[in-house]
C-alpha cells in the first residue's frame, strides 16, 4: 500500500504542474487538490512525502492507487486513467473558448492558436509526449521531398475497446461530436475528460476547432461541424475554407474527399483538417499554367494528378474553385476508367501572402473486377508498406504508416549490414527485401543501412501515390489532366 504522504506528494506535484502551466490560478491550489482528493477517495493530506517532479509520475502513482484499493478509476487503461485525472485539472470548456477570442481580439490568431496548442498538450489532450516517440524523415524524389512518419504514438488498443459492441447508436455519436467535450469514455470510445473545443463561424454556420490528439503533424487541427452530418464536397466546401483561411491565415485547411476509399477515416461527421505545416506538396510547382481574368490556373508537378487555382480575389477563388469541382464531379473520361459518379476531390486551401492559394486533388473511387479495392488505389504489392486509403494527410505528401514497421524492418537492416536474411513466419516484406538486398547488396554500415530502408520505403509511399492518381504522370495522362483542366476552365 502507498503511504499517505507519498500520496499527498502526487496530490501537490499535480497540483504544482496545473498552475505551473496555465491550467490553473494559485487561488484554486486548494479546490483542485479537494477534487483530485474527493474523486479518487484519497487519504486527508500528510506532510513529508518525497518531492514529485513530474507530472506523469504523480498520475501512475495515483493509477497503483486505485487500482490498489479497489477504486472505480483504477479499472481504466493508463492512456484513459491519465485523461480522466487532467480532467480535473483542465480550465471549464467557456474559459478557455473565452480567453481563446480574447487572445485573437487582443493579440492575433497567430498567438491564439499557440495559447489553444500549448494548452491542449499540458492538460494531455494532445499527447505530444506520446508523439516524440514517432520516427520522422524525409525521402528526396522528382516532385521534391516527401515526409514520411511512422507512428508508434498510438497506444494498444483496449481489450474492451475491441469487445465494445458496434450500435451505431452510441453517444456521442462519433469521435467528432461536441459531445465529446468532457465526456468520461467508455469500451470502444475514448476518453476525453481533458478535452475542450474552441467554437468559430464558418459561412454564417457554426464550427468547432480542436487539435487533434494524435500529432500528425505541428499543430494538427481538426474543424467539425456542430451538427453530427455526414461529410460532403459541395457548394459550400469552398466558403467555409476560405472564411477558415481569413480567420486563421497562418494555417492551412482542407478536407478530404467524401467518398469510401478514396476519403479519410471519419466519413459520417462534417470535418476538414487544418494546421500549421509545409506540406511537400505546397512547394510543388506547375508544369503547365492557364491564365482565366484574375484566377491563375496550374496543373501541379506532382504523383497526384492535382489542379492549383491562385487569386487575389476572395469571391474570384470562391467562384472558379466551387466551379472547379462541380466540373470534375460532372466529368466523364471514358479513356481513363474516369466515371463521374466516383469522382470527387481532396480540397486543401492555404495563404500565400495576400493571395489564396488552392490545390484540388483529383480522385475517384471506382472499383472493378480486376481492382475491387479500387481502380485508383494502392496496388496490393505496396500493402506491407502501406494499406490504408491515401488521405488528405498523404495527398499532400505526408504519409502516415503504422507504428509496426519500425520493428519489422530489422531483420531486412541485418541482412544489409551482412547477416543472413532471417526473417519470422509470415513476414510480409519477403519479396520487397530480397529485391531490395539484390539492388544494394550487403556490407553497409548500420547507418547505410538504415539510410536504404528510409529512402525505399519512401519511394514505395512515393508509388502509392501514383497507383491513386486518376491520371497518371507521363505524356499520355498530362494530356488528359490538362483537357480536364481546359472544359473546367470553358465553364468558368
Ligand atoms: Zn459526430
Amino acid at each position: 500500500m502507498i503511504e499517505p504522504e507519498v500520496i499527498s506528494s502526487y496530490v501537490k506535484a499535480l497540483v504544482d504542474y496545473g498552475i505551473k502551466e496555465g491550467l490553473a490560478e494559485e487561488i484554486d491550489r486548494w479546490v483542485l487538490a479537494n477534487t483530485i482528493i474527493g474523486s479518487l477517495g484519497l487519504p486527508d493530506p500528510a506532510s513529508g512525502g518525497p518531492v514529485i517532479e513530474n507530472e506523469m509520475e504523480a498520475i501512475k502513482g495515483l493509477h497503483l492507487y486505485a487500482m490498489d484499493t479497489g477504486h472505480p478509476w483504477g479499472d481504466l487503461p493508463e492512456e484513459k486513467f491519465t485523461g480522466r485525472i487532467m480532467g480535473l485539472l483542465t480550465p471549464s470548456n467557456g474559459s478557455m473558448a473565452r480567453e481563446f477570442r480574447y487572445i485573437i481580439d487582443d493579440k492575433g490568431p497567430i498567438e491564439a492558436t499557440q495559447w489553444l496548442y500549448r494548452i491542449s498538450a499540458a492538460t494531455k489532450d494532445v499527447r505530444l509526449d506520446l508523439a516524440s516517440k514517432d520516427l520522422r524523415w524525409t525521402v528526396s524524389t522528382d516532385y521534391g521531398d516527401l515526409q514520411i512518419t511512422v507512428n508508434r504514438s498510438k497506444p494498444e488498443k483496449d481489450p474492451k475497446d475491441i469487445a465494445a459492441p458496434k450500435t451505431g447508436k452510441s453517444y456521442p455519436k462519433c469521435l467528432l461530436c461536441p459531445e465529446n467535450a468532457g465526456f468520461w469514455g467508455k469500451p470502444g470510445h475514448p476518453e476525453r475528460s481533458n478535452h475542450r473545443i474552441m467554437p468559430i463561424s464558418l459561412d454564417g454556420e457554426e464550427w468547432f476547432l480542436q487539435y487533434s490528439p494524435y500529432v500528425y503533424y505541428h499543430q494538427h487541427c481538426i474543424v467539425f461541424s456542430r451538427e453530427h452530418r455526414p461529410m460532403a464536397i459541395g457548394p459550400r466546401t469552398v466558403p467555409r475554407i476560405l472564411d477558415f483561411l481569413d480567420q486563421f491565415p497562418h494555417f492551412f485547411l482542407g478536407s478530404n474527399a467524401a467518398l469510401p476509399i478514396v476519403g479519410g477515416s471519419i466519413l459520417d461527421h462534417d470535418h476538414f483538417q487544418g494546421g500549421n505545416w509545409s506540406f511537400p506538396i505546397q512547394s510543388a510547382s506547375a508544369r503547365k499554367s492557364w491564365d482565366k481574368g484574375s484566377v491563375v490556373a496550374e496543373a501541379l508537378i506532382w504523383p497526384m494528378a492535382t489542379l492549383r487555382l491562385r487569386a487575389r480575389d476572395r469571391q474570384d477563388m470562391e467562384r472558379f474553385a466551387t466551379s472547379a469541382i462541380e466540373s470534375w464531379k460532372s466529368y466523364d473520361d471514358p479513356s481513363w476508367g474516369i466515371e463521374k459518379e466516383h469522382n470527387s476531390v481532396s480540397v486543401i486551401g492555404r495563404k500565400v501572402k495576400d493571395s489564396y492559394e488552392m490545390d484540388l486533388v483529383l480522385r475517384n473511387n471506382r472499383t472493378s473486377e480486376e481492382y475491387p479495392d479500387g481502380i485508383f488505389h494502392i496496388r496490393p504489392s505496396r500493402h506491407h508498406i502501406k494499406k490504408e486509403n491515401i488521405g488528405l494527410i498523404e495527398a499532400m505528401g505526408l504519409a502516415v504508416l503504422p507504428g509496426r514497421l519500425a520493428t519489422e524492418m530489422e531483420p531486412l537492416l541485418e541482412a544489409l549490414v551482412g547477416k543472413r536474411l532471417s526473417v519470422p513466419e509470415n513476414w510480409p516484406h519477403l519479396e520487397w527485401a530480397k529485391g531490395l538486398l539484390e539492388k544494394h547488396g550487403n556490407g553497409k554500415s548500420q547507418e547505410e543501412a538504415k539510410g536504404i530502408i528510409e529512402r525505399e520505403i519512401g519511394l514505395v509511399f512515393l508509388d502509392a501515390l501514383r497507383d491513386c492518381s486518376v491520371y497518371p504522370d507521363d505524356k499520355n495522362g498530362q494530356d488528359g489532366l490538362d483537357s480536364f483542366i481546359e472544359s473546367a476552365l470553358r465553364k468558368f
